[in-house]
């Protein structure tokens, strides 16, 4: 049985990791759609910006918190006091304070120890929660840090008054074993919220979320698309599908709204959907092959792990080079012809020769032509 209470929550932030993925970068009416269809998508919580960034991404993250209605809006910060001022003229309650928890992390970028990291988290987090902010702890590269370490950072930013931990997979080197055993240990050791935060360097971050999630972790910080930095991140559309079928919880998250999300994202920032990307690609719930086909036209639990339904989405059956006899006779019927076995048999011999030239799936205006080719008169 799973420790933590249901439904798992879901910190979307597209707007703030999705949009630094390479060349990508939305304007503020983009902003602001994406937003309201993660608001209208029953995600629970926008991370929306950096508002060290500047002005222009103050009044972006201070417009988001004015267009949605029931999503939690979130401001990301690194560690400092700076970084917090900055969030506050953005107007939200809530902050992000993001520390490096790796050695190699920390001495790189504060040239100083665990010791200065701790010290450092003490003090801003301090200084937030002064201010009323709302502080989720967020543990940069906390994969490649020392279990130990994690725990007085665990410890510590709850002691300053942190409402939660996020564990950031910063580099994606993360396994499903590893992810729940950490998660587990820290479970064990908190009463606070436990987000995770995986990246898909190895394709591995969905896989990684719910590792997590079945640890402990109460919080899932995911975007549409897994757009993020490099590979990205954990997809939204992945976690939020996965939840019932695999471990058997919930979210508040409307599945039948997450085709017209990824879309959405998909346009803003300029990356096409690949065909094959799980839940929303176009070919997804699409069957050609005659073997998948015979036993889905009997039964379609024989070859669906998900009723399109779900997500919103509807099941095809195409025609192409793998299509057999029941694929062909079945859509010839759709079409409203009532052929023989041996019609069957030559209209199929067309497809597969046609979908062989063509490269492509054969659509129903051929069928109905190659039907009528071989009609007797
Ligand atoms: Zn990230």
């Amino acid at each position: 049985m799973t420790p933590y209470p249901i439904p798992v929550i879901f910190n979307d932030t597209t707007l703030r990791d999705g949009e630094q993925a390479p060349g990508v970068a939305f304007t503020l009416a983009e902003k602001l759609q994406i937003a309201l269809a993660l608001d209208n998508a029953g995600v629970d919580e926008i991370e929306a910006g950096i508002p060290a960034m500047g002005e222009a991404e103050i009044e972006s993250i201070g417009a988001v918190r004015a267009t949605v209605r029931k999503a939690e809006v979130i401001a990301w910060c690194r560690m400092t006091e700076a970084d917090v001022a900055a969030a506050r003229r953005a107007g939200v309650t809530r902050v992000n304070l993001s520390l490096p928890v790796s050695d190699r992390q920390i001495e790189a970028k504060f040239g100083t120890d665990r010791a200065d990291a701790l010290a450092r988290l003490r003090r801003v987090v301090g200084l937030a929660r002064d201010a009323g902010l709302a502080v989720a702890v967020g543990c940069e590269d906390a994969s490649r840090a020392d279990t130990d370490f994690m725990l007085r950072v665990l410890e510590t930013a709850e002691a300053a008054g942190a409402h939660r931990l996020r564990f950031a997979d910063t580099l994606g080197v993360l396994d499903p074993f590893a992810t729940f055993g950490i998660f587990q240990t820290l479970w064990a050791n908190t009463d606070i919220e436990l987000e995770f935060h995986g990246h898909d360097d190895l394709g591995l971050a969905t896989a990684n979320t719910l590792a997590a999630i079945r640890g402990g972790a109460t919080h899932a910080s995911v975007c549409v698309l897994g757009l993020g930095e490099r590979a990205g991140n954990a997809a939204l559309e992945e976690v939020a599908a996965a939840l019932s079928p695999i471990l058997g919880m919930r979210s508040n998250v409307d599945l039948t709204r997450l085709p017209a999300l990824a879309a959405l994202v998909a346009g803003a920032a300029r990356r096409p959907i690949d065909a094959a990307k799980p839940i929303v690609g176009s070919a997804v719930f699409a069957h050609e092959s005659g073997i998948h086909v015979s036993g889905l036209l009997r039964d379609p639990q024989c070859y669906e792990a998900l009723d399109p339904a779900r997500v919103g989405r509807r099941r095809e059956i195409v025609l192409g080079k793998h299509s057999g006899t029941a694929a062909v006779g079945n859509a010839l019927e759709r079409l409203g012809f009532s052929p023989s076995r041996d019609e069957v048999q030559t209209v199929l011999a067309r497809v597969r020769a046609r979908a062989q030239t063509a490269k492509r799936v054969v659509s129903d205006a051929e069928l109905a032509s190659f039907y009528h080719a071989v009609m007797p008169q």
